[in-house]
C-alpha cells in the first residue's frame, strides 16, 4: 500500500497520554497527564443538563454562543486587562488545543519559524511540526526560568513569524513577570512578529503572584492571540471547551478555519460553561488555597525523598530533578527508566522529562508530577512515594 501522509509519519503516542494508558486497570495513581479529575462545579453541570433538556442541540455560531462570547469578553477585560472591543474578537473552540490549531493554521505558512521556550508543552511543538512550521528553541533553567532576551533576538531572522508564550507554564510552572512581558511586547513590535499566548493555567498562581497577559501590555494586542480554556479552571478537561481572544481580523479567520474543521464547539456544553460566570469569586480563592496546599504537599514530599524541586510559581505541575536519587537507587538512569521505576515501585504515574525538550538528553533527569488531584488522592500518592523511596 502507499505510504500514509508524510506529516503523520513522525507522530507517536505522547508520553503524557501514554502514562494514562499504562496505568489503566492497575490501581495506580496518575500524576502524569494533567487530567484534573476533581468535580466540575454544579452550576456548570446543571447549565449543560438544562441546555440538553431544552433541546439546545443544534450547531452554534462557529465562534460560539453569543452569551458565552460576551461573558468571555467581559472576563478578558476585567481579569486579564485585555482591550477587547467587541464579541467578534472572542471565539469559543474545542479545547484550547482547538484554539491553538486555529491560531497556527491562521498565522503561519509552511517553513515559518516560531520561537518556543524550553521546557515546553509538547503538544505545541508537535502541532507546529505537523503543520510544517519550524520551532526555534530558547532554553530557560530552574529555579526561575528567566527569559534570555538576547538569545531570543539572536534567533530572529526574516523567517521568524511568531513567538509562543505559555504563562503560567507547563511543565515548569513559570509565571512570566510583567517586566518580561513588557520586553516581549517591545520585541514583537520591533521585529514585526505575532505572539500566541497559552494562558490556560491563569488562575493557578502561588506566593501572591499575579497573572499578566501579554495582550494587556500597550502595543501588544494587535499582534497577540490569547488562548485559554475552561478545562483546568473548572475541572472539565473532557468537555473540550476553550477560547481565543485577539484582533478581529485574526479571530474571524480562525473562526472560518474552526468552522471547516469541526463547525463549532458542542452547543449544550457551551451553555453549561456560560454558567461559570454566575459563580461567586469564592470559587477562585478556594481553588487558590487548595492548590497552595497541594503544591506544598507535593513539593515537600519530593524534597524529602531527595529530588531537587524548583517549586512552581504557577500551574499545577512540578518538573523535578531526580539526579540525586541515582546515588541511592537503581532504576533512575534516565527519565524513561525513572518514570517506569515510579510505576513499578510506587504505582505512581509521571511524565518523562524528554517530553518537554527538543533533545531527549536535556530532559533525562526530570520527571513531571501533576498535583491537580483531590487532596486525599494526592496524600495517598505521597504516602506511596515515601514508602517506596524513604528508608
Ligand atoms: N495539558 C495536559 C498535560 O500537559 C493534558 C493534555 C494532554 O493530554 N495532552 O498533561
Amino acid at each position: 500500500m502507499k505510504d500514509l501522509a508524510t506529516r503523520t509519519q513522525a507522530l507517536v503516542q505522547s508520553n503524557i497520554r501514554a502514562i494514562t494508558l499504562l496505568l489503566e486497570g492497575k490501581n495506580g495513581i496518575n500524576l502524569g497527564q494533567g487530567i484534573c479529575d476533581m468535580p466540575t462545579p454544579d452550576a456548570i453541570k446543571r447549565g449543560a443538563q438544562n441546555a440538553i433538556d431544552s433541546d439546545f442541540s443544534i450547531y452554534s455560531h462557529y465562534g460560539g454562543i453569543l452569551e458565552l462570547r460576551q461573558a468571555l469578553m467581559d472576563k478578558s477585560i476585567a481579569y486579564n486587562g485585555i482591550p477587547v472591543k467587541n464579541t467578534d474578537e472572542v471565539m469559543v473552540t474545542v479545547g484550547s488545543t482547538g484554539a491553538f490549531v486555529a491560531a497556527i493554521f491562521t498565522l503561519l505558512n509552511h517553513g515559518d519559524d516560531v520561537i518556543v521556550f524550553e521546557p515546553y508543552y509538547g503538544y505545541h511543538v508537535n502541532l507546529l511540526a505537523v503543520m510544517g512550521a519550524e520551532a526555534k528553541f530558547v532554553r530557560t533553567t530552574a529555579p526561575n526560568w528567566e527569559i534570555d532576551f538576547e538569545a531570543v533576538e539572536k534567533l530572529i531572522t526574516p523567517k521568524t513569524k511568531a513567538i509562543l508564550v505559555n504563562t503560567p507554564g507547563n511543565p515548569n510552572g513559570k509565571v512570566w513577570t510583567k517586566a518580561e512581558l513588557v520586553r516581549m511586547s517591545e520585541l514583537i513590535q520591533k521585529h514585526d512578529l505575532y505572539a500566541i499566548t497559552d494562558e490556560i493555567y491563569e488562575y493557578m498562581l502561588y506566593d501572591g503572584r499575579e497573572h499578566v497577559s501579554l495582550a494587556s501590555i500597550p502595543g501588544a494586542y494587535d499582534r497577540t492571540i490569547t488562548l485559554s480554556g475552561f478545562s483546568k479552571t473548572y475541572n472539565m478537561t473532557g468537555w473540550r471547551l476553550g477560547y481565543a481572544v485577539g484582533p478581529e481580523a485574526i479571530i474571524s479567520k480562525m473562526g472560518l478555519l474552526s468552522d471547516l474543521i469541526y463547525i463549532c464547539a458542542p452547543t449544550p456544553l457551551q451553555h453549561g460553561v456560560a454558567e461559570a460566570f454566575s459563580m461567586n469569586d469564592e470559587y477562585f480563592s478556594e481553588m487558590a488555597d487548595a492548590y497552595e496546599r497541594k503544591r506544598h504537599l507535593m513539593c515537600t514530599t519530593l524534597e524529602e525523598i531527595g529530588f531537587n524541586v524548583p517549586w512552581p510559581q504557577g500551574s499545577y505541575y512540578v518538573l523535578a530533578d531526580f539526579a540525586p536519587l541515582r546515588k541511592r537507587f537503581s532504576g533512575f538512569e534516565d527519565d524513561m527508566a525513572a518514570s517506569a521505576t515510579l510505576v513499578d515501585k510506587a504505582g505512581i504515574g509521571t511524565v518523562a522529562g524528554r517530553s518537554f525538550f527538543n533533545n531527549d538528553a536535556d530532559g533525562s533527569q526530570f520527571l513531571r508530577f501533576c498535583f491537580a488531584k483531590e487532596f486525599h488522592v494526592l496524600e495517598d500518592a505521597c504516602i506511596r512515594l515515601k514508602k517506596a523511596f524513604l528508608p
